[in-house]
């Protein structure tokens, strides 16, 4: 069946969702608004971009307005919503340039608004020179000053994945690098100590300044309005660049009655409907259910967003089969030399959602040791004292070879709620080019059941 379809916000989401929507059937009109002047920039290249391993910007990009009218779309940019009468099923939208106003009545809505970075408040935040870090226009910004002689010095504020990436990225162009964060550790929520004391380690061998434990409580400027120094509860630190990855806030201001976590993000089912009929939420603007916490979570990742825009698309065309039952929140850090990966929760995570729970830390060479490389890799299990059923797993692999897409079907134990019994007879291959007899993952199970006879921790 032909519906009209109106799509807010076409970036990873959106895109996803107009270009699954039209491919199963040309015969929907689909009018989409985006407040942007460009479709589909990948930020996870803006460190890349930065550092140089990544040459050209404008090739993060993989559709443009062109595309999506090839599928039939009719697409206006640089157009902002601001007002969705869910009642009457209009949207209203104008465009940013020419002032023209568009008045859109819907079958289907699509929500795709995505998420802004959190913005907070401190002494001096309008000096020049402090930024945010999503869109392609900031990416332009951050790769101009890295190259400038002038910023000698750069302030990472929040130690997540983005600001570790990016202070990586500006200590490998030769900045004096300080990287700071409220938490006392590195990404927490997804690591626990097993991993992040190498990490910081390694972040603090190669001179970066990292500050834990740190609240920011403003910044110096010099006579031309530009920033100087960052300003601490633990000191002021040299900054001629400073930029700001705390987090992102949903952009659901538009959806005022809908069901939403405290956040702002748009409790959706299995279908990514929201509260209100015949809207769909997807991407940065909504909260799924997280199998491992047992509740919506908001979890902002592309992998989301583009599976939520196909799963929207199919439900709108009658393809009930396809769900997004649940995440587990999986994630994966490269930086100085540490390839991580974690699924479901920390232990720290965990226990704050009020788990029993007990763990399995096994590390050990990759390989069996006859090969002529061997590399360590290290594996965190987390789960449930009582029933052992998996609620989180982290992998650390350190040498050449990456070992952490073995979190995928530790991420899919998780989404089918599975205990360490069922996983630990998994059928894994065994090749002495790429691993040993018991692999890593197998020997932390069989060591958190007491089975384990092959090594002694
Ligand atoms: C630096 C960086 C690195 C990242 N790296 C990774 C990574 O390695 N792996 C990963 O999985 N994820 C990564 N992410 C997260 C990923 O980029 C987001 O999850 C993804 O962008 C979400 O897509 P989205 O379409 O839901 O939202 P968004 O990308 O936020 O897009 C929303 C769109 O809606 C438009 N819009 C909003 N409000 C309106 C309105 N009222 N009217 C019209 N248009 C509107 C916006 O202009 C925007 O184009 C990274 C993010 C950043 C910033």
């Amino acid at each position: 069946m032909a519906y009209k379809v109106v799509v807010v916000g076409v970036n990873h989401a959106g895109t996803s969702a107009i270009r699954t929507l039209l491919a199963q059937d040309p015969d929907h009109e689909v009018v989409a608004f985006d407040r942007n002047n460009n479709i589909s920039f990948l930020g996870c290249g803006i460190a890349l971009s930065v550092s140089g391993v990544v040459k050209d910007v404008n090739d993060l990009f993989y559709s443009d307005l062109a595309d999506l009218q090839s599928y039939g779309a009719d697409v206006h940019m640089n157009t902002d919503v601001y007002r969705i009468d869910t009642k009457k099923k209009i949207v209203y939208a104008r465009n940013l340039e020419s002032g023209q106003e568009y008045e859109e009545t819907y079958d289907k809505l699509i929500y795709a608004a995505g998420s802004w970075p959190v913005e907070f408040k401190v002494n001096n935040g309008d000096l020049e020179n402090i930024h945010i870090c999503k869109l392609y226009q900031h990416a332009q910004e951050l790769i101009k000053k890295a190259s400038d002689p002038e910023i000698k010095s750069v302030a990472v504020i929040g130690a997540g994945y983005i600001g570790m990436e990016l202070a990586e990225a500006y200590y490998l162009k030769g900045k004096k690098v300080t990287l700071v964060d409220l938490q006392e550790r590195v990404v927490p929520l997804y690591f626990d100590q097993e991993f992040t004391d190498r990490l910081q380690n390694d972040i603090r061998e190669a001179g970066v300044n990292l500050l834990l434990g740190a609240r920011l409580t403003g910044y110096k400027g010099d006579k031309d309005g530009k920033v100087k120094q960052i300003v601490t509860d633990k000191g002021s630190y040299e900054a001629d660049l400073v930029i700001q990855c705390v987090g992102f806030k949903p952009n659901t201001e538009l959806l005022e009655k809908a069901d939403k976590l405290p956040n702002g993000a748009l409790k959706v089912d299995a279908k990514m409907l929201t509260s209100i009929p015949d809207i769909y939420a997807i991407g940065d603007t909504v909260a799924m259910y997280h199998a491992a916490a047992d509740k919506h979570c908001h979890v902002a990742l592309a992998t989301n967003a583009v599976k939520g825009g196909v799963v929207a698309a199919s439900q709108i065309n009658g393809v009930e089969q396809v769900k997004l039952e649940s995440i587990a929140g999986t994630n994966a850090i490269c930086v100085f030399d540490n390839m991580l990966a974690s699924t479901g929760m920390s232990e720290m995570a965990a226990k704050a959602n009020g788990y029993n729970v007990s763990t399995s830390f096994y590390a050990d060479n990759d390989r069996p040791e006859f090969m002529n490389e061997v590399e360590k890799v290290g594996i965190k299990l987390v789960y449930e004292k009582d029933s052992l059923r998996l609620l989180g797993a982290q992998i650390g692999s350190y040498g050449k070879t990456p070992h952490t897409e073995a979190i995928f079907y530790l991420s899919l134990a998780i989404q089918k709620k599975m205990n360490l019994f069922e996983l630990a007879m998994t059928d894994v291959y065994f090749l002495p080019h790429f691993n040993k007899p018991f692999n890593f993952v197998i020997s932390a199970i069989l060591q958190a059941l007491g089975l384990h006879y092959m090594k002694k921790q």
